[in-house]
């Protein structure tokens, strides 16, 4: 089916197309009702009764309070609150953090700078599929342990964590845990209460969403310190006046995620395993990741001998975006942090390949992207002056 422009789109974890049910809900908020949620007269009540509104939604999502979702600028930023929040709140009471070697950078370089700050941070390992394991989390906690933060999904990989059970144990002694579940949020279980985190991030553009919104769940009873000051929005959590089309459109992008999702997992979860099956009759080419602890959309690849790089404007030529899965920008030659955690070669992980599923793909879109999958590897192996 492809997008209208006849793309084979394969990166929803790098971002996917708003959906026009939801340009359509935000669209009064951008000029005809365009009122400070902060003003007193009627128009400014108009947007107040929206953003109201929007965290009744998000809360039904997220089976909790409205008082404790917290809307932000985006997942980055909600990360950061999470993190720097509960760090510098909790400060007198020890100043440990645990994470993972595999994080978001929106996470890692959070921990960085604390660690520049003075803070001690554990960077727990993973094994081969990017599993972190429960027992580490619970031998890595000290009574100095401020906060554990583990995301909930892999973006490079799709590997999903036992979150439940690694909140389970924080919960039992006693330190806060944030999950960044920016790549679960439109495919996975999101009930904060069974998943027994304190601190969850969503951003609406991963889920058929505006770009610039991010969410935070913060449970009731759980300090952050505020990181952009000013007035007193979101319940003095998060400063500057709100992004009201933005909230509405992240509420109503995520309300069609939950009620499509068991629907559309099934569909999504046929054609990645279709994808995979088809890419690992390739010569050399190996699933990274868990094999079934992965998000139902991801499927994700080394190709031995192939330049990622390559192989991706290659695919953009046919008409077909992918990605390496790796954040870095073009022409930086560093592995990806989460293949090397996971033990991956850095001569393997040259050959990296994510290719992330969605609404718009269809099986035929499937079957044309093994086709020239097929055409391209062995041409690109000729020209490689890699090892095969
Ligand atoms: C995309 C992403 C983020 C960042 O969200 P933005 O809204 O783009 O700032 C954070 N964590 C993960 C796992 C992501 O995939």
């Amino acid at each position: 089916m492809a997008l209208a422009n006849g793309v084979i789109y394969l990166d929803h974890a790098a971002t996917t197309p708003m959906r026009t049910e939801v340009l359509a809900r935000m669209e009064p908020y951008f000029s005809e009702f365009f009122g400070n949620p902060s003003s007193i007269y009627t128009l400014g009540r108009k947007s107040l009764d929206a953003l109201d509104s929007a965290h009744e939604t998000v809360a039904r999502a997220l089976n909790c309070r409205p008082t404790e979702i917290v809307f932000t600028g985006g997942g980055s930023e909600a990360d950061n609150l999470a993190i720097k929040g509960i760090a510098y709140a909790q400060r007198k009471r020890g100043d440990h953090i645990i994470t993972t070697a595999i994080e978001h950078h929106a996470v890692l370089h959070t921990c960085q700078r604390l660690e520049q700050e003075g803070y001690r941070v554990t960077y727990l390992p993973v094994d081969v599929f990017g599993r972190v394991d429960p027992a580490q989390v619970e031998a890595a906690i000290t009574d100095q342990t401020s906060l554990v933060t583990i995301m909930y999904a892999n973006n490079e990989v799709g590997t999903i964590q036992p979150i439940a059970e690694i909140g389970r144990i924080c919960r039992a002694r006693r330190v806060p845990f944030h999950t960044d579940a920016v790549q679960a949020g439109g495919l996975l279980d999101l009930d904060a209460a069974s998943l027994q985190v304190d601190l969850l991030t969503l951003s609406a553009h991963k889920f058929y969403g505006p770009k610039g919104v991010g969410i935070l769940y913060v449970r009731q009873g759980t300090r952050v310190q505020p990181q952009v000051l000013g007035g007193s929005q979101e319940r003095n959590r998060r400063a500057g006046t709100e992004n009201v089309p933005g909230v509405v459109g992240a509420a109503a992008a995520l309300e069609l995620a939950r009620d499509e999702r068991e629907r559309e997992n099934e569909r999504l979860q046929e054609l990645r395993d279709q994808l995979i099956a088809g890419m690992l009759t390739l010569p050399d080419a190996q699933l990274t990741g868990h094999p079934t602890q992965r998000l139902p959309n991801s499927a994700s690849f080394t190709l031995a001998g192939v330049e990622g790089e390559s192989l991706l404007l290659n695919l953009d030529l046919v008409g077909i975006a992918a990605s390496s899965g790796s954040a870095c920008t073009s022409g930086d030659i560093e592995p990806s942090h989460v293949l090397s955690a996971m033990g991956v070669a850095a001569s393997q992980a040259r050959g990296a390949l994510r290719l992330t599923l969605g609404r718009s793909v269809s099986a035929d879109d499937i079957n044309v992207t093994l086709e020239r999958m097929a055409e391209i590897l062995p041409r690109l192996r000729s020209l490689s002056t890699q090892p095969a």
